[in-house]
């Protein structure tokens, strides 16, 4: 569990800024004026049952959705607004989903590299950076068939972080998990994070995670942001009853 202070009380630009996203469906605001600001070097953990529109805002941060209005700002620079917005590959995001596929027919280190500009040797170094790191260097011309699970899920982390992302959009990464394996890919998964300079948004249904993972955390009901802290605040001063009940829910 982290302790630190809030984003909110630091000074510095924010790596990413949502300012009062709103989208709807059918009608319906599923992000009904979504505000976040995340710092690099932390990661905010946006945690709320099924359908509250997690998924939603994360899309909309990556630009394969749009927001009906609301901004995003990525170190102070408008990205996405309604008149205005730079193209999913040039937001320098990196994606990271539950079923997030390999490439079956790329080699291991491939898979790492594919993407990346430069040359064959600089790439192949990056790859051969990022394998060792997850620790799975062994397994660079190997194929991901030959891999677990959660050794496939760290070579899917080693390629997002590969071309060095300014933000790391992460969308109930490890469901697709066994129980087991859980909690190590998590670590593991964080101190790779932490080690580089990037904003991470990881969203989950399961407060479990979000308090292991987070340094913040944004719990989110009907499209809204209901409560915002650090993981020990949020969890011991609910906002409301229904807050109480999400936590002890087990899922
Ligand atoms: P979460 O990720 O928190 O489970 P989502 O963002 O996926 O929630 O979905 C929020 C709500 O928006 C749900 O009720 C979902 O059915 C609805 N929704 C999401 N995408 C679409 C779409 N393309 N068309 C219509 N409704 C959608
Ligand atoms: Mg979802």
């Amino acid at each position: 569990m982290n302790t630190a202070p809030e984003v909110s009380a630091m000074q510095t630009t924010p790596r990413l800024e949502i300012r009062n996203l709103v989208r709807h469906f059918n009608g319906r605001a599923v992000v009904d004026d979504v505000s976040l600001r995340i710092q690099a070097g932390q990661v905010t953990c946006l945690l709320g049952p099924s359908g509250c529109g997690k998924s939603t805002t994360l899309r909309i941060i990556a630009g394969v959705e749009m927001q009906d209005s609301g901004e995003i700002y990525v170190d102070g620079k408008l990205i996405c607004d309604t008149d205005y917005r730079v193209p999913p590959e040039r937001r320098e995001i990196g994606l990271m989903f539950q079923d997030f596929a390999l490439f079956p027919h790329l080699s291991v280190g491939d898979n790492v590299a594919f993407g990346l500009k430069g040359t064959k040797e600089a790439k192949r170094a990056r790859a051969e950076e990022l394998l060792a790191r997850v620790d799975l260097l062994r397994f660079i011309d190997g194929f991901p068939h030959q891999l677990s699970g959660g050794e496939q899920q760290r070579v899917a982390l080693a390629r997002s972080l590969a071309p060095r992302p300014r933000i790391m959009l992460m969308d109930e990464p490890f469901s697709g998990l066994d129980n087991r394996l859980r909690d190590g890919i998590r670590d593991e998964t964080l101190s790779l994070l932490k080690e580089e300079d990037t904003a991470v948004l990881l969203v989950t249904h399961e407060p479990e995670e979000a308090m292991r993972m987070a340094d913040e955390i944004a719990l989110m009901r009907g499209g809204k942001i209901v409560q915002q802290g650090a993981p020990y605040n949020v969890y011991n001063r609910p906002v409301d009853h229904a807050a109480v009940a999400f936590f002890s829910d087990t899922n």
